[in-house]
């Protein structure tokens, strides 16, 4: 219908299933793969199924890993009653590389989303639960997002684990580093102010 080969309509079938790529995108993506040198394009479609393999869920702390338990829960240098929740794999990693946090980590692989259909089962809360309980968990730090969905399940969590007698804090908010207050949002701005702290 749109004068491409079937291959590759097929090819940007699939490409427009991955988040943040329309139809445009999907089409500049195969068509730059449609150049690529057999060897790399062989290397891309092996990178996909070679994660598909390889990755599991820990069974701890639910991030992606090669190996169950990974190499975070199995550290005994971590500071073992110390969790930190966050929504996907993506912000493990980024807490990681800031250094800021020497605990474990327990990942939730989505937030509560009701538009989207994402509820609490949707969770894996029952395996917080269960962590928290078993690994004599202190203290947790809820880093969802601070956005309506990450808000949102925040407040669910902290109702499931106030029970459990943790102590629970949350990262506070504020302006990025490097920032100009000129073209900041109004709700960044106040929750900056709010958390401000002495000089
Ligand atoms: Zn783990």
């Amino acid at each position: 219908m749109n004068g491409y080969p079937d291959s590759l309509n097929g090819l940007i079938e699939q490409l427009k299933k991955l988040p943040g790529i329309g139809r445009k995108t999907a089409a500049r993506l195969a068509f730059h793969m449609v150049r690529m040198p057999d060897s790399d394009a062989g290397k891309l479609a092996e990178a996909i199924l070679d994660v598909k393999k390889r990755l599991v869920l820990c069974s701890f702390c639910q991030n992606l890993t090669e190996r169950d338990p990974c190499a975070i829960c199995q550290d005994p240098h971590r500071e073992a009653h110390q969790l930190c929740v966050v929504e996907y794999p993506a912000d493990a990693a980024s807490i990681e590389n800031s250094g800021a946090f020497r605990g474990r980590y327990f990942v939730l692989h989505g937030n509560l989303a009701p538009l989207q259909g994402l509820g609490p089962e949707d969770l894996r809360l029952e395996k917080l639960k269960d962590l928290v309980v078993q690994q004599r968990i202190s203290e947790v730090v809820i880093a969802t997002n601070p956005t309506v969905e990450g808000n949102a399940t925040a407040l669910l969590l902290s109702k499931i684990l106030k029970p459990l007698g943790v102590r629970l804090s949350r990262p506070a908010c504020g302006l990025p580093v490097g920032a100009d207050l000129e073209y900041m949002d109004p709700v960044t701005i106040r929750k900056s102010l709010d958390g401000r702290g002495p000089l």
